[in-house]
C-alpha cells in the first residue's frame, strides 16, 4: 500500500506546494504519529488556500487520509484560522465521521503558517533547529499539496495551481491556472495593472520574492501568488534597498532595544533566534557573537523583526538571511536543544491586521474574486527545476505532440527531484537544459 501510494505521488510530481517544493514521495518515507495539514495561509492579501479550501475541501480531506495510509499515523490535524469560516464549514463537513481527522482552529497572527508554531499549537512539540519536524513525531503538509496527492492517487498529474493576482491590479482574482503560465497572461486576466511603475512580488507580500523581469516568469507548482505594488511602496523598498546601503544605516542606526528578538516567534519558541545579536555583530565587527549559529540558524524568514518590530525602520531580516546563509555554506550546525517556550507566547502573538497596517497593506487586502475557469493560455514554459533537488532531464524533443498531464520531463538517475508534466495539449518548440516550451494546437 504505502509503495503503490508514494510511486503514485512521485508520478505525479507532487511538491511541497507551500514551501520550496521538496518532493512529497521522499518527505513521506517516515513515520510520524501526527500528520498536520497547513491549511493556515498566513501571508497577507493571498488567498487561494482560501479558495482551495472552499472549492476543494473533500479532495484535501481525501489528500489527508492518502497521508495518513502511507505514513502509518494515527491521527491526523487540519490547522486552519477560524476567520475562514466557510472553509471552516466546509472541511468540517469533509471530516465528518473520519475518525483520525480533527480541525484545529488557528487565531488571526502572522506567522500562523510557520511549521514550527502549526506543530507547537498542535502538539506542544518544539522542533530543534536544524531538524525535520519527524524529529517530533510529525508531518506538516500544505493544503494545495494535499490538493495534488488526491489527484495524484486518481492518476492525475501536478499540471494546475490556484494563484492569487492581486494589489495593484484593476479586478484581483484567485484561479485555478496551468502550470507554466506566463506572469503577464494572468496580470492581463486581472485586468492590468492599474499604476505605471509597479513591482512584481511572487509569493506572498512578506515572504515572496521580488521579481526582476516579471515578463519573464511563469508560474511554477509553487507560486501561491502574483502581487503587484507601486515600485515606490514602502514593502518594496525595504525588499530592494541596497543591502550596502542598509548596512551602513544599521551601523549607525541599531540602538540594540531588543524589540526584534522580543517579538520574533521562532525566539519565542525558545529556539535561540536573535536578531538583535545579529546587528550587535554587524555593529561591532564582531563575527565571534554569531560562531555558533544559534542567533540565526533557526530563523524563518518572517520579517516580522523588520516589519513590526524595529522602529528605527531597519531591515534584521536581510541581515539575519545573509548570515544564515553564510553559517549553512559553512555546514555549521546547531547542536543546542530548544530552550524554554515564552510563557507569554499567546500575548506576544502579532495580530496579522497589524503586520498588514503596519506594511501599508490594508487597501489589498480585500475579498478577491474566485474564477471558476480562465481561458487557456495559448503557450506555457513548463520550467525543468520547480522542486528542492536536481533539474529534471527533458523527456521530449522539438516538434512532439503532448497531451496535458504527459510527462515532459523526468528525475535523473538516483537523484532527488520531482517529475514535471505539460499543462496544455500542444507542440513542444523549445527545448533545452532549463525548461521546455509548449504551444497550444
Ligand atoms: S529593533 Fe531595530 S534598533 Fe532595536 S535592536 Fe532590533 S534592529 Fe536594532
Ligand atoms: S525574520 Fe525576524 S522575526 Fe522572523 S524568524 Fe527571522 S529573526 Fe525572527
Amino acid at each position: 500500500m504505502k509503495e503503490e501510494l508514494l510511486k503514485k505521488i512521485e508520478g505525479a510530481g507532487v511538491v511541497g506546494a507551500g514551501g520550496a517544493g521538496f518532493p512529497t514521495h521522499v518527505k513521506l518515507r517516515c513515520t510520524p504519529d501526527t500528520v498536520i495539514a497547513n491549511c493556515a495561509e498566513c501571508e497577507p492579501v493571498i488567498k487561494s488556500d482560501k479558495y482551495l479550501m472552499e472549492q476543494n475541501a473533500e479532495e484535501i480531506v481525501e489528500g489527508m487520509e492518502a497521508v495518513l495510509a502511507c505514513t502509518g499515523a494515527v491521527k491526523g490535524v487540519l490547522a486552519v484560522k477560524q476567520k475562514n469560516k466557510e472553509a471552516v464549514r466546509r472541511l468540517e463537513e469533509a471530516i465528518a465521521g473520519k475518525e483520525k481527522l480533527s480541525l484545529h482552529l488557528l487565531d488571526n497572527y502572522y506567522p500562523a503558517g510557520d511549521e514550527q508554531q502549526i506543530i507547537y499549537e498542535i502538539t506542544g512539540r518544539v522542533v530543534p533547529v536544524g531538524e525535520l519536524p519527524i524529529k517530533v513525531g510529525c508531518v506538516v503538509v500544505n493544503a494545495q499539496t494535499l490538493f495534488h496527492i488526491s489527484q495524484a492517487v486518481k492518476g492525475i498529474p501536478v499540471t494546475r495551481r490556484m494563484v492569487t493576482v492581486a494589489g495593484e491590479v484593476k479586478a484581483p482574482m484567485a484561479a485555478e491556472v496551468p502550470v507554466g503560465t506566463p506572469v503577464p497572461y494572468l496580470l492581463e486576466l486581472a485586468g492590468g495593472a492599474v499604476v505605471p511603475d509597479y513591482t512584481v512580488i511572487l509569493g506572498g507580500p512578506l515572504m515572496g520574492r521580488v521579481s526582476e523581469d516579471p515578463k519573464s516568469e511563469f508560474v511554477t507548482k509553487t507560486t501561491n501568488g502574483i502581487i503587484v505594488l507601486p515600485s515606490s511602496h514602502p514593502l518594496v523598498e525595504k525588499k530592494t534597498d541596497d543591502f550596502n546601503h542598509q548596512l551602513k544605516i544599521a551601523k549607525s542606526a541599531c540602538c540594540q532595544c531588543n524589540y526584534c528578538t522580543l517579538i520574533c516567534p521562532r525566539s519565542n519558541l525558545g529556539l535561540g533566534v536573535s536578531p538583535h545579536k545579529i546587528m550587535q555583530a554587524l555593529t561591532l565587527n564582531n563575527a565571534s557573537i554569531l560562531a555558533d549559529g544559534q542567533a540565526a540558524l533557526g530563523c524563518c524568514n518572517c520579517g516580522l523583526c523588520t516589519y513590526v518590530g524595529c522602529n528605527m525602520n531597519l531591515s534584521p531580516n536581510r541581515f539575519i538571511a545573509e548570515v544564515r546563509a553564510q553559517l549553512l555554506a559553512k555546514k555549521v550546525k546547531s547542536n543546542q536543544e530548544p530552550g524554554t517556550v515564552n510563557l507569554f507566547r499567546n500575548e506576544s502573538k502579532v495580530p496579522s491586521k497589524r503586520v498588514i497596517q503596519r506594511m501599508g497593506l490594508t487597501p489589498y487586502d480585500i475579498d478577491i474574486r474566485h474564477i471558476d475557469t480562465i481561458q487557456m493560455p495559448k503557450a506555457v514554459r513548463i520550467l525543468l527545476r520547480q522542486h528542492i533537488g536536481a533539474p529534471c532531464i527533458p523527456s521530449v524533443k522539438e516538434g512532439d505532440i503532448v497531451e496535458a498531464g504527459q510527462c515532459v520531463g523526468r528525475i535523473p538517475e538516483k537523484a532527488l527531484g520531482a517529475r514535471v508534466h505539460a499543462s496544455i495539449r500542444g507542440r513542444v518548440v523549445s527545448v533545452n537544459s532549463e525548461y521546455v516550451d509548449i504551444m497550444k494546437v
